[in-house]
């Protein structure tokens, strides 16, 4: 398992499921297509190492997604840092295909200096949005205290709650007493509200029957989901095979509604509201992040990382370019025309000129014979002949010279 790779490009591996998960009965209609189709399914899982994420994701799909912690070499120890990992596979259930991809945050928390640790994690979720590959549900793992929120657990959501649909679940709450799960659950609620921070509420349908209403009202009454995980069977005092944890005083079974919520999770996840979150996701979250960013960075600079995804912003952008394109060809029409105007002008021009020129000409011809004639009629009136030419016998005529 290859989950160092460069974020985005986790390994797939193929999983047969080991027990019913129930997202090849999705309910209804509007899931047929994506049922006959397969389909994606991007889970996060957030919170401190050591808090039982992977035990958690196993339990769940009931398969070995992550392998065990023991089974590493000690040289592919997970980090303790910040750095995402992902890792993907695509599980099976009566034919039905889902791919998973569970973005882990390994050593969370362990800093010191949390201030910044969300970053990298909200990277990721953008990230996830630009290739469409979004986040559909994000498990935040709350350590079971018994107290109330951490601040980092605050600052974490408050990060995260407008980005994804953040589902709270209190870690090994086998840890905890029924009492004591109560009360903290209480209290999470109470932040949570405090601090203003959307989780995810499955959405209320009109005309829904009964059943459907009463599921969705118990799911909704166990969030912050108080769960324990194993992916080891033990034996119950009355002889049973279970999926659990076992302790001097008995065995806490993962799937018993009585034990913990793990049964109402992973309804709510996988069998209920997988659509409802892929909705929510696509139609709200994503839109909202969407409109921030366009609205922060102007929209037409950064639509080209959004155009190949939204096709309202491609529209706009088609739009944008036919009207640059008519303002060209106007342009390049204007130009030609100006051109001809001018050639013609100054043919016009031209033309005007040689005829002022002929009609000069003509005027100054004119005025000539005008004089020539009126120095004729002079000499004509002063009785002197018209021109000194010579006799036809080629000898001076006598009046020149006098
Ligand atoms: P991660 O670092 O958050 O992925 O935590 P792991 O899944 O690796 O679990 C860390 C340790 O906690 C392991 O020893 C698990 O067996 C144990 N663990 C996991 N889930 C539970 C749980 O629900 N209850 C208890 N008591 N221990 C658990």
């Amino acid at each position: 398992v290859a989950s160092h790779d460069a974020p985005g490009l986790s390994p797939i591996i193929r999983k047969k499921l080991m027990g019913f998960v129930g997202f090849a009965n999705l309910p209804n209609q509007v899931h047929r297509k994506s049922v006959r189709k397969g389909f994606q399914f991007t889970t996060m899982v957030v919170g401190e190492s050591g808090l039982g994420k992977s035990t958690l994701i196993n339990t769940l799909f009931n398969t070995t997604l992550y392998p065990p912690k023991e089974s590493l070499p000690p040289s592919a120890e997970r980090p303790t840092t910040v750095a995402i990992e992902s890792i993907s596979a695509d599980i099976e259930e009566n034919g039905v295909r889902l791919r998973l991809t569970v973005v882990d945050t390994p050593g969370f928390g362990d800093f010191v200096n949390n201030d910044e640790s969300w970053k990298p994690i909200e990277n990721r979720v953008n990230r996830q949005k630009i290739v469409d590959n979004r986040v559909h549900a994000c498990l935040y793992f709350i350590q079971p205290t018994g107290h109330s929120l951490k601040p980092i657990d605050v600052e974490f959501m408050r990060q995260l709650h407008t980005r994804v649909n953040l589902i709270p679940i209190i870690a090994k709450a086998d840890t905890l007493t029924d009492e004591e799960v109560a009360d903290f659950k209480a209290r999470i609620l109470a932040d949570i509200a405090y601090h203003n921070i959307h989780i995810f509420q499955a959405p209320t349908y009109e005309n829904e029957d009964e059943e459907a209403i009463a599921e969705a009202e118990e799911i909704a009454s166990k969030i912050p989901f108080a769960v324990v995980g194993s992916d080891k069977v033990v034996k119950t005092s009355d002889g049973r095979e279970v999926r659990g944890r076992a302790y001097p005083w008995g065995v806490v079974e993962v799937d018993n509604e009585d034990h913990c919520d793990f049964v109402k999770l992973r309804q709510m996840l996988v069998r209920t509201y997988m659509e409802e979150l892929r909705e929510y996701t696509n139609d709200v979250l994503y839109e909202n992040w969407r409109t921030e960013k366009l609205v922060g960075m102007g929209v037409v600079q950064d639509s080209s990382v959004f155009k190949e995804i939204n096709p309202a912003i491609r529209i706009q952008e088609e739009r944008i370019m036919h009207e640059a394109k008519l303002a060209k060809m106007e342009a390049e029409m204007k130009m030609v025309f100006q051109q001809k105007v001018q050639e013609k002008e100054a043919k016009l021009k031209q033309s005007e000129e040689e005829l002022y020129a002929r009609h000069r000409e003509m005027k100054e011809a004119l005025e000539k014979q005008r004089l020539d004639l009126e120095d004729k009629k002079r000499r004509i009136e002063a009785g002197r002949p018209l021109t000194p030419e010579k006799t036809s016998t080629g000898k001076k005529n006598r009046f020149l010279r006098t």
